[in-house]
């Protein structure tokens, strides 16, 4: 039987993939999106498809979806520092009651709902590499905090609808994802490299490269997402690559992938960037058979030509550190 699924945000980077992926598949997919940071062009390959409809609303105040719905994908907030630095009301509002409408429109409609919450939530890891178990340490005030307690308030809802509601839920921490339609001038560190090499200039490196990130192809990350909405877990659930590299790593090897002329300068390190981190995905490796398959230099090369393409269309890299 043909299943109804909601994915909130879906017009964003991530998203836009888990609509295609979900659609392949035989799923019937609402996407819901008020386009803040996402872009109509992620979905215009779908614009003819059958399966997949479209609504535009802001998911913190509404979420206008009618009919049966079996599930709903909550992926509907800001996910790089910039964007969600610019707009501090906005995410907190999408993890608060953008979770909460999201939750209620599951529990209406007996649907199963995944949060797409974050490895943000270990803040500045004091345990590593990250297990589910750690609590972490976050900065409550900081300015990187309208983003990681958003998210940490969103697990505690979502708990809670299960818990005291008996909603069918999961929580996905997702590590950092990298992958074809990331937007130009995302600002996040895979986006700024590859545009900043494929135009020759200098890799804005943050600090002095030392903190880590470990960092997964969009294809295996959602991979990753489906297997766990599949699934009867709960969580939470870490799921990301645990292949983990310095930011001056990164940088070399994306010169490398692009053989770019560029070199590298060292811009101010944002308050509260975490020094490392790195998923511990033996709960997703034993409970859902998962793990990513995609090397880094094979999912760079085709991150690469979908930079290329949009770089050739007038996108432009953010310069200079987020905050
Ligand atoms: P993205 O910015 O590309 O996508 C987010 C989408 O949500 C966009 O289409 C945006 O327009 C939409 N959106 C934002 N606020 C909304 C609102 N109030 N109502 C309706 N739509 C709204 O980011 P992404 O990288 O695709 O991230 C997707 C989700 O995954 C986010 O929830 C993010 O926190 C989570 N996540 C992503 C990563 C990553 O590395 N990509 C890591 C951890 C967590
Ligand atoms: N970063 C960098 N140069 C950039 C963008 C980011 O050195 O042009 C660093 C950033 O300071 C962080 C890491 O790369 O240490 C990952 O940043 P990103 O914004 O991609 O995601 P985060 O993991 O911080 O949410």
């Amino acid at each position: 039987m043909t299943r109804r699924l909601v994915v909130l945000g879906g017009a964003g980077f991530l998203g836009s993939h888990l609509c295609d992926h979900l659609l392949a598949r035989g799923d019937e997919v609402v996407c819901v999106d008020d386009f803040s940071t996402g872009r109509r062009d992620n979905l215009a390959h779908l614009a003819s498809h059958p399966g997949c409809s479209l609504v535009e609303a802001d998911v913190s105040e509404g979420i206008p979806v009618d009919g049966a719905v079996d599930g709903v994908f909550h992926l509907a907030s800001p996910a790089s520092p910039p964007d969600y630095l610019a707009r501090p009301l906005q995410t907190l509002a999408a993890g608060s009651e953008g979770t909460r409408r999201g939750l209620e429109l599951a529990a209406a409609c007996g649907a199963r709902f995944l949060l797409a919450s974050t490895s943000e939530v270990y803040g500045d890891p004091a345990v590593h590499p990250q297990v589910e178990s750690y609590w972490g340490n976050v900065n409550p005030v900081g300015p990187r905090s309208v983003y990681d307690e958003a998210k940490r308030y969103a697990e505690a809802l979502t708990m809670a609808y299960a818990r005291t509601l008996g909603t069918d839920v999961a929580v996905a921490r997702i590590f950092n994802t990298y992958g074809p339609r990331l937007r130009p001038d995302d600002g996040r560190v895979v986006s700024n490299f590859v545009v900043q090499a494929l135009r020759g200039d200098d890799l804005t490196i943050y600090g002095d490269g030392s903190q880590t990130r470990s960092l997964c192809y969009v294809a295996d990350e959602v991979a990753g997402l489906v297997a766990l909405f599949d699934s009867d877990l709960t969580g939470p659930v870490n799921i990301g690559n645990p292949d983990e590299y310095t930011i001056t790593e990164l940088a070399r090897t994306i010169i490398e992938v692009t053989g770019s002329p560029s070199g590298v300068v060292h811009r101010p390190l944002p308050v509260d960037d975490p020094t490392r981190r790195r998923p511990d995905i033996t709960l997703a490796r034993n409970a859902l058979g998962w793990e990513p398959t995609t090397p880094l230099a094979e999912g760079l090369a085709l991150t690469v030509a979908s930079l290329g393409a949009a770089a050739g269309r007038g996108g432009n890299a953010r310069n200079g550190a987020a905050s």
